[in-house]
C-alpha cells in the first residue's frame, strides 16, 4: 500500500562531556549504533502501525547496510526494492554534549547513489502502491523522478507524499506532484524562498500558491496545520509529556500517507499524525520510539 523512497544511515553515536576543538582529541562513552535516516524511519513507522510498506533505499554491501535491512525487515517492511552496493551506507556521526544538543557529520554514502534508473527499474513497486512517499536526502533528481512516475501512472491513484527535508528550492515539476507537502517552519522557509509572512495559515496558502495539491503544515507541540483549495484546517497537537521529539516527523508523515492510502481524507489523516507523533515524543531515540496502532489508540 505504502512505498517510501528515501535515506537509510547508520546513526553513529557518542556522548562527549564537550567537543574537540581542532586537533585535539577527547574521549566518550561507548559508541551507540541505530538505524536511521528519513526514508528507513518512516517505512519502520508505518510498518509497525500496521501498514504493508516497502522501501526503495540504497545501502552498502557492509554491516552497517546489513543492521539497516534488519531492522527494516524485523519491523516487517519488504526490502525487495533496498538496492545493495555502489558506495559505503550512509553513515551520521553525531556527539551529544551533556545538555543535549548534538552536533552531526553525515555521509550520505550509497544514499547519494540511489539513481533516477534506480527509481525506473523499481516501476513495479511504485504501480503497487496507493501511496509514495519521500524525503531529499536522496538526489533531488531521483526525487524528481519519482514525481514524474507517479504522475504518469495509467489510473491516477496512486498520490505523492513529499517532506522536503534537508529543504532546498524544487523545481515546479516536484510541487505540482505532491499531495500533501508536508513541511515544519524551517522547512516552510526554505521552500517559500524568504521570510514567512504572518501565521501559519499564510504560511500554508503561500506555500499552496506554489503549486502542490494540497500542504500539511507540522507545528511540534502545537500540532498541525491542513491546507488546500477547500480551505485551511488547524490540527490540534495532542499534549503528552515530550522526552525526546528526534523521530517525530517521520512518524507523522509516514503515519499521514498510511492513513491517505486507507482513503481517509486529509484532515483526519493529519489527525491521527499528530496522536503518532505525540506517541513518538514520549520516547527516546527514532525507530525505538514509534509506535503501534494498540499504543496510538491508547493514547
Ligand atoms: P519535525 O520533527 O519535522 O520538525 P514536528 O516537530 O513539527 O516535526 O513534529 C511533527 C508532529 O509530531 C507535530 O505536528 C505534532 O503533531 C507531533 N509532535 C511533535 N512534538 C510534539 C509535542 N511536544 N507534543 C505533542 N505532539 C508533538
Amino acid at each position: 500500500d505504502l512505498l517510501v523512497v528515501g535515506s537509510a544511515n547508520a546513526d553513529l553515536v557518542i556522548g562527549v562531556e564537550r567537543r574537540p576543538a581542532a586537533g585535539e582529541t577527547v574521549l566518550g562513552s561507548d559508541l551507540a549504533v541505530h538505524p536511521g535516516g528519513k526514508g528507513a524511519n518512516q517505512a519502520v513507522a508505518a510498518a509497525r502501525l500496521g501498514a504493508r510498506t516497502a522501501l526503495l533505499a540504497r545501502v552498502g554491501d557492509d554491516a552497517h547496510g546489513r543492521l539497516l535491512l534488519d531492522s527494516q525487515r524485523d519491523a516487517g517492511v519488504d526490502t525487495s526494492g533496498v538496492l545493495v552496493g555502489g558506495a559505503p551506507t550512509g553513515v551520521a556521526l553525531i556527539t551529544v554534549d551533556p545538555s543535549g544538543d548534538n552536533s552531526i557529520v553525515v555521509s550520505p554514502g550509497a544514499n547519494f547513489r540511489l539513481t533516477p534508473e534506480d527509481v525506473r527499474a523499481a516501476a513495479g513497486l511504485l504501480r503497487s502502491s496507493r501511496v509514495v512517499s519521500t524525503q531529499l536526502e536522496i538526489p533531488l533528481e531521483s526525487v524528481a523522478e519519482v514525481a514524474r512516475a507517479v504522475r504518469d501512472l495509467p489510473d491516477g491513484t496512486t498520490r505523492l507524499v513529499l517532506n522536503p527535508s534537508p529543504p532546498r528550492p524544487l523545481p515546479e515539476e516536484v510541487l505540482a506532484a505532491c499531495d500533501p507537502l508536508i513541511v515544519n517552519e524551517h522547512e516552510a522557509r526554505v521552500i517559500v524562498g524568504g521570510d514567512l509572512q504572518g501565521a501559519p495559515e499564510d504560511w500554508a496558502r503561500a506555500l499552496l500558491g506554489l503549486g502542490p495539491r494540497s500542504v500539511v503544515v507540522t507545528l511540534g507541540a502545537e500540532g498541525a496545520l491542513v491546507a488546500s483549495a477547500a480551505g485551511t484546517v488547524r490540527v490540534p497537537a495532542v499534549k503528552v509529556d515530550a522526552v525526546d521529539t528526534t523521530g517525530a516527523g517521520d512518524a507523522f508523515t509516514a503515519a499521514l500517507a498510511w492513513r491517505l492510502g486507507q482513503g481517509e481524507p486529509l484532515a483526519e489523516a493529519a489527525a491521527y499524525a499528530a496522536r503518532v507523533g505525540a506517541a513518538a515524543v514520549t520516547r527516546a531515540g527514532a525507530q525505538e520510539s514509534f509506535p503501534t496502532a494498540e499504543e496510538v489508540a491508547a493514547l
